[in-house]
């Protein structure tokens, strides 16, 4: 009774089998056209910002020459008598860069 069973059960077991692989490959397959199609989207968005942002400046009419910009980004921006100035286009994307931005009480960077 019980090898009816099995010898019954065991083509049922493989064509389940089977379609639960074919399913995983399908999967697999579908999830790295995701993660390519995602990858190629973040590096598309970085190229539109690189080229959206233009120059960096500050508005030297709204400076106080308070000097926050300096002392959190020495590598985009320094101090010329009371008004600080841009010394480097380069690496607009950094986190230095857009926290001094941040910490800018009077609006005087902007990325243009
Ligand atoms: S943080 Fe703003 S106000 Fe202060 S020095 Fe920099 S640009 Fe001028």
């Amino acid at each position: 009774m019980n090898k009816k069973i099995i010898m019954t059960l065991a083509p049922v077991l493989f064509v389940i089998l089977v379609v639960i692989v074919s399913q995983q490959k399908v999967i697999k397959t579908n999830s790295d056209k995701l993660t390519e199609e995602r990858n190629t989207t973040e590096e598309l968005e970085n190229v539109t910002m690189e080229k959206a942002v233009v120059s960096l400046v500050v508005d030297p009419n709204r400076c106080r020459g308070c000097g926050k910009c300096v002392m959190l980004d020495q590598e985009h921006f320094r101090l010329n008598g009371n008004v600080a100035e841009v010394i480097s286009q380069e690496n607009l994307n950094s986190k230095a860069l857009s926290m001094a931005i941040s910490a800018c009480r009077d609006r005087a960077i902007s990325l243009e």
